[in-house]
């Protein structure tokens, strides 16, 4: 390990920069790696150790100190030294980085010897801070498990004495507890109380008059309520002193902490799933429980694009929050809280009074985990979705409850995130009903089941049709066509939008060639095919579709893809590189449902956009409201200034349609025109448009 070479990451947009550093180091003993932009460099450090990273500070886009901020929200200067790269003269932005949480600078043109003389003295920096870490650790690890908490009780006195161990495993500080044994036993678990009291009075009573000598040993595993007001697990073991004539004087012991052997969870200090299982068996005895799920909406992406430690950081958060809401509630003595997994957490209720009484308890969780959190000096806001299930109703087992639990929170998700949904019988039907969907869905391609409509795009000024958008039907053998709203997200969930996405692409692509040799019109006809974001994480995508373009013979240049705008931004990093792929291709991009999502001019400059479709949602009321006239308006304009086309989807009426020529839109789609059709309607529909056209030879 020691005598690996230091790895460096050399950030900046400009090849000749990046090249030239990179050999030059390279040539001087270090590992280089490179990134072109902020969300490259992000990708690569998530997924990579890197000693040191040079950071351009002008870039376009994601600049320098952008970049950095995000950087140093996850990795401390100490982590991950950060040198920044300044034009000359830039005093002001030198004094920013610095404070912006940047080790060192150079200035450019680089000078080598500085350089890596820089780089040097913070790589020994960052060494030194490491072994001392390292060490510190494993003194107070030594120290701890030589360590448990130590209490004497003096009989005769009826007094205790905890040490500060003792009394540190549990939270407390000395002044927080009085010397006396009934500190010990009234903060005990309810159900341990009596136990516990019994075994310590029958340990003192029992050896009376026995052998003095050898007193035998008191066990005795136990919940106790910890300053934050949990209970938690501790071993307390312990010894009878006697007097000579047997009688008991002092009884004496240390304390473990056993949380993690009874089912706590070491990042968060709650509860583990093993727990909740437990807890949920033993509930399904008794009397009146209920089980609420959360689940944190979007933390994967958070987690990816900001790495681990943020995401540790605000799985804790989230911790204490369920812990504070449950507290101010006055629940703690019948709510057990646990994460149960990755970003899921739950609550088992016990002693319930009314359904009501859960559901108020989880709407105040979801409501006060969607507060802003503060992580490292950041705010970010995340969400979460709550599912309820209330007692023992037709369940045997803990995994039942669980199931419920969950198939609620998967409708809460469902109906749009951030909320709660308790669980109803109609739920188990419905998921079975999507179970066997996506058991078809499965079949469907080689059943010949789906089928591509076109809808055309029409030139909004001469009326002409340029192209058509394919869009996918089902034709299900017993519940007849189902359009694409219904079953595309259940493709999307289970990853059938790939080979879906890809019978899409080839089929219209081979009826556009088809089209076009009948009807060869200047410029050539056009075709629309939409894809999923998730598509876009496929790494065979690249290759499929440029496989369909030799295939079908389809000039790339009439070939447009369309993206949603939504689903594009939570996967900026990945996307870029596929989009530059397609892009490099010569296959127009197209950011459909335009207006739903952030409608952030840097992703569409980025991502290297040609044309925004207008959502629909907005043709449909500029007609009507000033502020969607306003809004369309706006897009076009906008549009025309990024040298983009503009298309307008959904124009239902003439009204709709003057309006849109008169703001200046190219192309439009709608039911004014057309609704999607089957493929033999689209090309009557072409055959009427071009009539006279004389079908061109197919070429070879
Ligand atoms: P989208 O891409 O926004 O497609 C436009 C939708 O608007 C189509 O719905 C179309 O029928 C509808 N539409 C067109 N003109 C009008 C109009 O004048 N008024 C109204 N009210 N609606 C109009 P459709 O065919 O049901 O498709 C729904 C969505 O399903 C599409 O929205 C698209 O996101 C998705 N989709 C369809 N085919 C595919 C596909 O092959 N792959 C993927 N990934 N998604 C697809
Ligand atoms: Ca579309
Ligand atoms: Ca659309």
């Amino acid at each position: 390990m020691e005598n690996e070479p230091d790895r460096l990451l050399v950030v900046d947009d400009d090849s000749n920069n990046r090249d030239m550093l990179s050999r030059r180091l390279t040539r001087r003993g270090y590992t280089v790696d490179v990134a072109e932009d902020g969300p490259t460099a992000l990708e690569k450090i998530s997924r990579a150790h890197y000693d040191l990273v040079l950071l351009d500070q002008m870039m376009p886009g994601m600049g320098g100190l952008d970049l950095l901020r995000l950087l140093r929200a996850t990795y401390s200067a100490n982590d991950l030294p950060v040198i920044m790269v300044t034009a000359v003269d830039q005093t002001e932005t030198v004094v920013e980085a610095l404070n912006g949480g940047a080790n060192d600078y150079v200035v450019k043109p680089v000078d080598l010897p500085v350089m890596t003389a820089r780089i040097e003295a913070q790589l020994t920096r960052a060494r030194q801070d490491r072994e001392i870490r390292v060490s510190e650790q494993r003194y107070s690890l030594a120290a701890r498990g030589a360590n448990d908490g130590l209490w004497d009780w003096d009989l005769l006195a009826g007094t205790i004495y905890y040490s500060p161990r003792w009394l540190a495993i549990l939270g407390y500080d000395e002044d927080e507890f009085q010397p006396l044994p009934e500190e010990w036993f009234s903060r005990l678990h309810p159900d341990d109380q009596g136990c516990v009291r019994e075994e310590v009075s029958a340990h003192i009573e029992h050896h009376a008059g026995e052998n003095v000598r050898a007193p035998s040993e008191f066990s005795s595993e136990h919940r106790i309520r910890n300053k934050q007001g949990e209970y938690q697990w501790v071993l307390s073991r312990g010894a009878v002193m006697r007097g000579e004539d047997g009688r008991p004087m002092r009884f004496a012991g240390s304390l473990t902490d056993i949380a993690a052997r009874k089912g706590s969870d070491p990042l968060t200090g709650l509860g583990n799933r093993l727990l909740t299982l437990e807890r949920i068996e033993t509930a399904l005895r008794g009397g009146e429980f209920a089980l609420v799920l959360l689940d944190l909406d979007g933390f994967k992406v958070m987690n990816d694009s900001f790495g681990h430690h943020t995401g540790d950081r605000i799985l804790c958060e989230t911790a204490d929050r369920i812990r504070a809401q449950i507290s101010e509630l006055g629940l703690s003595e019948v709510c057990t809280a646990s994460r149960i997994g990755g970003d899921e957490f739950t609550i088992l209720m016990e002693k319930l009074e009314s359904a009501a009484q859960a559901r108020m308890l989880a709407e105040r969780v979801v409501e006060r985990i969607g507060r802003p959190m503060s992580i490292h000096g950041f705010e970010v806001t995340i969400s979460a979705s709550a599912g309820i299930a209330v007692g023992a109703s037709g369940r045997a087992s803990a995994e039942d409850v669980m199931r419920d639990a969950d198939l609620a929170m998967y409708q809460a998700k469902e109906s749009g995130k951030n909320r709660c949904a308790m669980f109803e019988m109609g739920l188990r039907d419905k998921m079975h009903a999507r179970m066997m969907m996506a058991h078809d869905l499965h079949r469907a391609i080689e059943n010949r089941q789906l089928e591509a409509f076109y809808q055309p795009k029409v030139d909004l000024k001469t009326r002409a049709i340029t192209g058509f958008e394919a869009l996918l039907r089902w034709r299900h053998p017993k519940l007849g066509l189902i359009q694409p709203n219904d079953f595309i997200p259940l493709a999307e969930e289970t990853g059938l939008i790939v080979p879906i996405g890809e019978w899409v692409l080839e089929e219209a692509c081979c009826q556009l060639k088809t089209w076009q040799n009948m009807f060869p019109t200047t410029p050539p006809l056009s075709m629309n095919v939409n894809l999923s974001v998730k598509q876009l994480r496929d790494s065979t995508l690249l290759e499929h579709v440029r496989t369909v373009l030799d295939k079908t013979g389809v000039d790339p240049f009439t070939l447009k893809l369309e993206l949603t705008e939504t689903a594009l931004m939570t996967e900026i990093a990945e996307a870029k590189q596929v989009l530059d792929g397609l892009r490099a291709m010569h296959i127009g991009l197209k950011l459909d449902d335009f207006g739903t999502g952030y409608s952030s001019l840097n992703y569409l400059r980025e991502l290297h956009f040609d044309s925004l479709k207008i959502d629909r949602s907005f043709v449909a009321r500029m007609t009507q409201d000033s502020e969607s006239h306003a809004i369309v308006e706006t897009m076009i304009k906008l549009a025309q200034a990024m040298d983009m086309n503009v298309v307008a989807e959904g124009i239902e009426d003439e009204q709709q349609l003057n309006e849109l020529v008169r703001l200046g839109c190219d192309t439009g789609q709608g039911f004014y025109f057309s609704r999607p059709v089957e493929v033999g309607k689209a090309e009557k529909m072409l055959e009427e448009a071009f009539a006279g056209m004389r079908p061109a030879a197919h070429a070879g």
